[in-house]
């Protein structure tokens, strides 16, 4: 089969696999002359740079039950060798289309046998075509320790999708899938592989869950999410909202709504960067993030004890409390005020601030600014 087919082909079929902030099915991609699929992305260093984003392979012997490559399903498969797709890549890479790899896969055979050719195209980018950049490579639930390690080796970032926060949402959505010896068994040995210096990983390890069909509720998610943050030091959870897809048992099951998948990123990015954890976060009695508004804000608006924050006082993790100030425009404020007191909205406005937001729950030199609400 033609090189060009199967890129477009494994390409399109690697799009529900998430590879960073702007990496999504989402996103526009860009497609080359030859139609290549190759995906813009945001870089762990913030660079912005367009992927090679494919499979190895599509075909599947599991049967996850949300998968357009599950066993069964009626749809072409094919597969790369190796050789071909590290050559393809590197052809991309000299024409300067692409400035890195995401390389995820079916499971056609035994896991550490696809590992050991997903390995091979690492080592051939690398060895062969002297390719010193971004390579984020996919664990295969199931592989063992050693293959694991070995594809470690020539990756700056490695990823196992877990999927779903607890073996029991997992049993929901893929039967075959052993929760904790295929998928989160491999999160803790690269944990340990990095503290033993074994691998590098610059990027580190990241994960990424399907979000509605296995009935889990957000608390779960991002519960699970902190620990992961905090006890094996993954870089990101990813949250991607179920769509459904034809001839899959979950065809009729309704797509999980954009807006969800939006609150689980707002509330992520609470835990990692603003000091908030999982159990201060407002859910509804079900365990489920509002629609109504942003976590924060939420939080703001029942917590009346914690406000007014005077802004020429207040320290960092309290600046970061109010609405409208994130840790960039913290830091600005904390700058800003060495030089002397911030008096009104204004001053706020030129350091970044986004004061609408702001005003109900701040005060300049003790006294409250005047404001309209909003709960955008
Ligand atoms: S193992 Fe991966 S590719 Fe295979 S059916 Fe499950 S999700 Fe799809």
């Amino acid at each position: 089969m033609e090189i060009e087919k199967k890129l477009e082909f494994l390409g399109k079929a690697a799009q529900y696999d998430l590879c960073g902030e702007a990496c999504s099915p989402m996103v526009h991609r860009l497609k080359d002359d030859l139609g290549r699929w190759l995906y813009p992305a945001v870089l762990p260093d913030g660079k912005r740079v367009v992927l090679l984003k494919v499979l190895l392979t599509n075909a599947c012997v599991n049967d996850c039950l949300y998968c357009a490559n599950r066993a069964g399903r009626d749809c072409p498969r094919m597969a790369f060798t190796p050789e071909e797709l590290a050559s393809t890549f590197d052809a991309l890479w000299r024409r300067g289309l692409v400035k890195g790899l995401f390389l995820s896969s079916a499971v056609d055979a035994k896991p550490d046998d696809v590992m050991a050719r997903m390995v091979a195209v690492a080592e051939i980018i690398r060895r062969r075509y002297g390719f010193p950049g971004y390579i984020h490579l996919k664990v295969i639930p199931g592989a063992s320790k050693a293959a694991v390690e070995a594809l470690a080796r020539w990756a700056t970032r490695i990823s196992v999708n877990l999927e779903a926060p607890s073996p029991e949402a997992l049993k929901r959505i893929a039967p075959a899938k052993n929760f904790t010896e295929n998928l989160f068994a491999p999160i803790a040995w690269i944990k340990e592989l990095v503290e033993e210096g074994k691998v590098l990983l610059p990027a580190g390890q990241t994960t990424q869950f399907m979000v509605g069909p296995g009935g889990e509720k957000d608390r779960e998610l991002l519960r699970l999410a902190q620990s992961l943050y905090r006890d094996f030091g993954l870089r990101r959870v990813y949250y991607s909202a179920f769509q459904p897809i034809p001839d899959t048992p979950f065809e009729d099951h309704p797509p999980t709504p954009a807006w969800r998948e939006n609150r689980l990123y707002q509330a992520d990015f609470l835990i990692r960067r603003y000091g908030f954890t999982v159990e201060e976060l407002p859910f509804d009695s079900e365990g489920n993030l509002s629609r109504e508004g942003d976590p924060k804000l939420l939080w703001a608006l029942k917590h009346p004890e914690f406000f007014p924050v005077e802004i020429n006082t207040a320290d960092y993790y309290q600046l970061l409390r109010v609405p409208g100030i994130g840790p960039r425009s913290a830091r600005r404020i904390i700058s800003a005020r060495r030089k002397g007191n911030i008096n009104c909205l204004e001053d706020l406005k030129r350091l970044g601030i986004v004061t609408k937001r702001a005003a109900p729950f701040i005060t300049l030199k003790g006294k409250k600014p005047t404001f309209q609400m909003s709960l955008i």
